[in-house]
């Protein structure tokens, strides 16, 4: 929790500490207090329609419970939100394999969120297999090695240029043979040439939909916190093309704009898995609706 707690100062400083100020300066709960509310919900990267959504849900509970007192709003908000936050958050890994497939741009922390994962899944005793499948950088699949080394699980490669689709076919055989629990695979980032990676994706997903029918399957897409609304529009766009199950937001630790968590789970409906409050292999946490909200607003 401290971990979540740390991570979250800049947007509890920058959001909700603006908050705070804002309602000591009302005496009484008006509309003029949820305008501006709303406008420091919408600053501090909520987006408008959740906002919005959020100052309706407060109206209701503050004319329900009878509240009169404008500091009793801070106790509602966090209630609400983590009210919203809540559902979808654990990964199906139920059968053996189940296969996770990581998608995201390039820079968002993508290979060291798989690298954290890995470890994270090892240490509950799991076996993890890695699928080097950005092939179109060597560096990828150099520094997924690396990650590999760090959390003790086993990769499967092949050169840099090869099929995607082909490594991580040859990851899932290695998988069945050796009886592993999980594939993570790693998938190429590179947004400027948008229609064949989303090509690439839907061969992948064939090949894991051939391969194993019947296995738990999630698409994790791997989201940049700190820039903002723009992981919210990564995550409109690779929804539409290609389906996800779920957010990893990355960099929470090192921004103020928390508020895209809110965007993105109530705002586009998918819900947030895993986030990441570091560097190291230990800062990525399972995501956890009530402790966030109460770092929030601790
Ligand atoms: P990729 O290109 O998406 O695979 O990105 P990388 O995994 O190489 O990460 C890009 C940079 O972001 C690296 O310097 C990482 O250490 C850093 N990074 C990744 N996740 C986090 C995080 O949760 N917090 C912080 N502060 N940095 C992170």
């Amino acid at each position: 929790f401290n971990k979540i707690k740390e991570g979250l100062k800049k947007t509890r400083d920058a959001v909700i500490g603006q908050i705070d100020s804002m309602l000591k300066s009302f005496t009484k709960i008006d509309d003029e207090l949820f305008e501006e509310l709303e406008e420091l919900l919408v600053m501090g990267d909520v987006g408008v329609p959740t906002a919005e959504k959020i100052c309706e849900e407060l109206k209701k509970k503050v004319k329900k419970e009878g509240i009169k007192n404008p500091n009793e709003i801070h106790r509602l908000l966090e209630e609400t939100v983590s009210d919203m936050l809540r559902g979808g958050e654990e990964l199906d890994l139920s059968t053996t394999p189940s296969i996770i497939l990581v998608i995201g741009v390039n820079g968002v922390g993508k290979t060291t969120t798989i690298g954290k994962l890995a470890n994270h899944l090892t240490k509950q005793g799991k076996k993890v297999i890695l699928a080097a499948g950005d092939t179109f950088r060597a560096a990828a699949i150099e520094q997924l090695e690396i990650w590999a080394d760090r959390s003790h699980c086993e990769i499967i490669k092949q050169n840099e240029g090869s099929d995607p689709a082909a490594v991580i076919y040859d990851a899932i055989s290695a998988a069945k043979a050796r009886h592993a629990d999980v594939i993570i695979c790693d998938t190429a980032g590179r947004l400027h040439n948008k229609k064949p990676l989303m090509d690439e994706l839907a061969k992948i997903n064939r090949i894991i939909d051939r391969e194993l029918p019947d296995a738990s399957k999630e698409k994790l897409l791997v989201l940049d916190a700190t820039t903002g609304q723009n992981a919210v529009n990564q995550a409109e766009q690779f929804s539409l093309a290609t389906g996800i199950t779920g957010i990893v937001l990355t960099k929470l630790d090192g921004t103020a704009k928390g508020g895209v968590v809110l965007a993105i789970k109530e705002g586009l409906g998918i819900p947030v898995k895993y986030i990441g409050v570091g560097e190291q292999i230990d800062d990525l946490q399972p995501f956890d609706a009530e402790d966030f909200a109460k770092a929030l607003f601790a």
